[in-house]
């Protein structure tokens, strides 16, 4: 199958957050499958270029009908670690991707509708007719209904869109006088409420609901998220039109990079191990307390890695910290968040917990240091409120450290519990708790920790079972081609 990738984002060369992997990842895994994929992206001027190979003019004089006239592009080609990309640069005084960073500008909706249609231009400029087009969140959510109301015509009459939700917390709400660029027009045809009228205000086009009407399929990160969005308030306004279209909705977990995750392979830990030689793991144990201050001592280590974000539950981050300080337990933290009010909180926390053995939090982002603590921890706590996929659990796993997760999202599709899971005994990989409160973030903690010390072997076949499983992009892949075969024979 020949795919193209329409994102605003694809790792290492332009990431913000996952979906930056999951463009890369699954890309990666789609051609190892034996398909052709393309990645279309905007030139950013804040693209990491260290990580583009043999970057070169691949399109010089690419006209883009935009507001009446036309945007000169120029398009680029470079491999980012083997995946084939595109760079679109439009040359406009509104310099769309040249203002040092990626997100967060008063036209953002301007700015990626122009790279939604001039993606299309691309396409058809080049005589480039891929069998499916796989567009990402509400900045390339225009890509299907710019296909369907302009450039089927045209000659892109046979494509068909899969259209990933990352986020629903970001649809693309704006003022419909961006659509008058695009060439659609007509704002009150396609601001009705049955096309892509938001159904909050009433004034505004949602992006995201458009993408959602036009694209042959949908999906998002994980098959429970799916079913939240439908049927709780996560769906954040859009849970009834998912509910009526619900055929051609679906969700599908995201896989995790198995090259860069592995404990047998890391160069950033001091000694390798595997599920065979998991003893090993030990070592590490003893190099993160050396990091990070701790004392020594026969007592577990729990940890979170991750953004400091309401969305965590930072409440019970909290409360997980000083659980374990009073059970004996240590606690290592690594984070940071964009807000500054959070940030504060958790500076001050440390300040309250100096000179305490067995505890640091490691407040900004570090990389290696990430890896060292997934290695080094017993435990990984994660409380979300709610978590469309989530991947620090599935790194977790992966290296020997037990997940304790609230029952939500990609979480609940990801992590069984040791004590009551309907799945079999062996498949178990953790402990789980439903409600986003001290009790219930003690219940599992409690068992978890119990288990460490009363069942030292019960723990270490916890620990081998949840390196057993596989959160590889393999069954993803495979499931995204089924929707890819799904929508191409329609
Ligand atoms: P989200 O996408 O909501 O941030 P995920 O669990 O899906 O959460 O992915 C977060 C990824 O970012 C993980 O790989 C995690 O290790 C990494 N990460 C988050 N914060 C930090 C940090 N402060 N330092 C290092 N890595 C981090």
């Amino acid at each position: 199958m020949y795919i193209v990738m329409v994102a605003p984002e694809c790792a290492p060369v332009a990431k913000v957050g996952g979906l930056g992997d999951v463009v890369y990842g699954l890309s990666r895994e789609l051609e190892l499958r034996g398909n052709d994929v393309e990645i279309v992206l905007p030139r950013y001027d804040c693209l990491r270029a260290e990580h583009v190979w043999d970057l070169q003019v691949s399109y010089r004089d690419l006209w883009v009908p935009w507001g009446g006239g036309a945007v000169r592009c120029t398009v680029w080609f470079g491999f980012v670690h083997g995946r084939k990309c595109f760079f679109i640069e439009p040359h406009s005084p509104q310099a769309y991707f040249s203002r040092g960073t990626y997100y967060g500008f008063h036209d953002d909706a301007e700015r990626f509708a122009f790279f939604s249609k001039a993606a299309l231009e691309f396409l058809l400029a080049t005589g480039k007719r891929p069998d499916v087009i796989h567009t990402h969140d509400w900045h390339t959510g225009l890509v299907p209904v710019l296909l369907y109301e302009l450039y089927a015509g045209a000659g892109l009459g046979h494509q068909r869109v899969c259209h990933t939700i990352h986020n629903f917390r970001h649809q693309g709400v704006t003022d419909p006088h961006v659509l008058h660029a695009t060439g659609l027009g007509r704002p009150e045809y396609f601001g009705a409420p049955d096309r892509m009228g938001d159904d909050l205000d009433h004034h505004a086009i949602n992006i995201t609901r458009g993408a959602i009407l036009y694209a042959n399929f949908v999906t998002t990160v994980s098959p429970h998220h799916a079913w939240e969005v439908r049927h709780t308030d996560l769906g954040c306004g859009l849970g009834p039109t998912l509910y009526r279209l619900q055929q051609k909705f679906g969700g599908i977990l995201n896989g995790l990079d198995y090259e860069m995750w592995n404990p047998e392979t890391d160069p950033h830990l001091p000694q390798l191990y595997s599920a065979a030689t998991v003893e090993r793991k030990a070592e590490v144990t003893l190099a993160l307390r050396r990091r990070m201050g701790l004392r020594g001592g026969d007592r577990p280590i729990l940890c979170y890695v991750g953004r400091l974000d309401t969305q965590k539950g930072l409440h019970l981050i909290r409360h997980a910290i000083f659980h374990a300080l009073r059970n004996d337990a240590q606690f290592v933290l690594l984070g940071s968040g964009s807000e500054h009010g959070i940030n504060e909180d958790f500076w001050h926390l440390k300040r309250r917990l100096e000179g305490e053995h067995d505890c640091h939090l490691e407040i900004g982002y570090d990389e290696e240091l990430a890896h060292l603590i997934y290695a080094g921890a017993d435990l990984l706590v994660m409380p979300s409120l709610y978590e469309p996929c989530g991947l620090s659990q599935m790194i977790a796993l992966r290296y020997g450290t037990v997940p304790v997760v609230r029952s939500v999202g990609g979480l609940r599709d990801t992590v069984f519990d040791w004590d009551w899971s309907e799945r079999p005994r062996v498949e178990r990989n953790g402990f789980v708790f439903e409600h986003a409160d001290a009790a219930g973030l003690e219940s599992a903690l409690d068992r978890a920790l119990g288990l460490w010390r009363d069942e030292p072997a019960l723990f270490r076949e916890l620990v081998l079972q949840g390196m057993a499983c596989d959160y590889s992009w393999n069954h993803p892949g495979r499931h995204y081609l089924d929707v890819y075969d799904y929508i191409r024979h329609r």
